[in-house]
């Protein structure tokens, strides 16, 4: 198995990408349980391909070891494109899930459904050696509710409705269905073929 440094520190996304990486004999671990911080790792760029760039060549110099990273967010197209790449700041660092939701619904409160289109964004950067860096992007469009619905999911999932005329948000679906519509489940697919033609030629 070929070690990967995840350069973050949520489980979640850990266990997703060491989940999709396993196939190619790939185990992906967290920097921390290397015994690496990346704390002080600044989320300085303004897309999320930056964000994840800067992340991952931060695990890839602390450790020297083949390093991931993946940046996400909620891009709504009422709001300018907020919140972005603040989508994990938008209501203060330390803040809630419900916090997010209560800043980004105040701030569409007028606004029709029509408008209320938006953008899922996953980037993710793979740094496979100093020579060999791979890239990778998944986008799912929606709208945001009225108000949060279901209780499965994270961050913003109850207020984002999928595109499928089923009224469903994200929080409403299963795991493995919300996999198949994913920003991140479509940048993790995208990635897992990129890097089995890489490692098929090795
Ligand atoms: P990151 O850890 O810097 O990539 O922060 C991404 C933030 O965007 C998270 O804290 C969530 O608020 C939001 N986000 C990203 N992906 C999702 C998702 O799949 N569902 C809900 N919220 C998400």
């Amino acid at each position: 198995m070929i070690k990967f440094i995840i350069a973050s520190n949520n489980k979640n996304k850990a266990a997703e990408l060491d989940r999709i990486l396993n196939p190619l004999g790939i185990t992906a671990v967290t920097a921390k349980s290397e015994g690496v911080s990346l704390d002080d790792v600044e989320e300085t760029g303004e897309t999320f391909a930056e964000n994840a760039m800067i992340k991952a060549k931060a695990a890839f110099e602390k450790t020297g070891l083949p390093s991931v990273a993946d940046d996400s967010g909620l891009v709504v197209d009422a709001l300018s494109g907020a919140p972005g790449v603040y989508s994990a700041r938008y209501a203060g660092e330390n803040a809630t899930d419900q916090q997010l939701i209560e800043k980004l619904l105040k701030n569409l409160e007028g606004v029709e459904m029509k408008d209320r289109t938006a953008n899922f964004v996953s980037s993710i950067c793979c740094i496979v050696d100093k020579d060999t860096i791979v890239t990778a992007e998944g986008m799912c469009d929606g709208y945001i509710s009225f108000a949060p619905k279901g209780e499965g999911g994270f961050g913003y999932d109850p207020v984002f409705l999928i595109n499928d005329g089923s009224g469903k948000t994200f929080a409403q679906l299963s795991p493995d269905e919300k996999d198949k519509l994913s920003h991140r489940g479509k940048a993790l697919r995208m990635l897992y073929d990129k890097l089995s033609k890489i490692i098929a030629n090795d």
